[in-house]
């Protein structure tokens, strides 16, 4: 089976400060799957690094009141195309980010407060009908016939179960 998956959590070096968030779960998950590596900020052409960014009334913004919505747009429907091409049933994303958060966003603020809200491109994903979920959910899966990995996975998640 095939997964969407953060390239910052596969620990590759796109985040906006230069850095990437390998993440242990995804990568043992990665021996289980066919990972498909993807990062709507840096397919919009924002560079590495970049000023942090947050989502603030619908819209997503930097520190200094940038307007970056439409950039964060364009780089998350290039990477949905991706995930169509790639007929993935999941996808598992970076927590809190403003693109790829799932339930779970930063929340303007830039004081490292969150509030409920989607990721730009979780949201699309979602949207699909994709079962998109965060790497913390994944380090924390216990086997579950109504978890939504386990749906999708069926039960072989015992070597995530802590
Ligand atoms: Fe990671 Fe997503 Fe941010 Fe790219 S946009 S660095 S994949 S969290």
């Amino acid at each position: 089976m095939r997964a969407i998956v953060s390239a910052c959590l596969l620990g590759r070096p796109v985040r906006y400060d230069g850095g990437a968030k390998p993440c242990r779960a995804v990568l043992d998950l990665a021996q289980k799957l066919e990972m498909t590596p993807v990062c709507p900020e840096t397919a919009a052409r924002l560079p590495v690094p970049r000023p942090p960014a947050e989502q603030r009334d619908g819209r997503v913004w930097l520190r200094d009141g940038t307007d970056v919505t439409e950039a964060f747009r364009r780089g998350s429907e290039e990477m949905l195309a991706v995930a169509r091409r790639a007929g993935a049933p999941l996808a598992v994303l970076k927590a809190k980010s403003p693109s790829c958060g799932v339930h779970v966003i930063y929340d303007g603020t830039y004081t490292g407060s969150l509030t409920e809200g989607e990721g730009v491109y979780a949201r699309l994903l979602e949207e699909e009908g994709i079962c998109v979920v965060s790497e913390e959910t994944v380090e924390s899966c216990k086997p579950s016939v109504e978890h939504p990995v386990a749906i999708v996975l069926g039960t072989g998640l015992g070597h995530l179960a802590k």
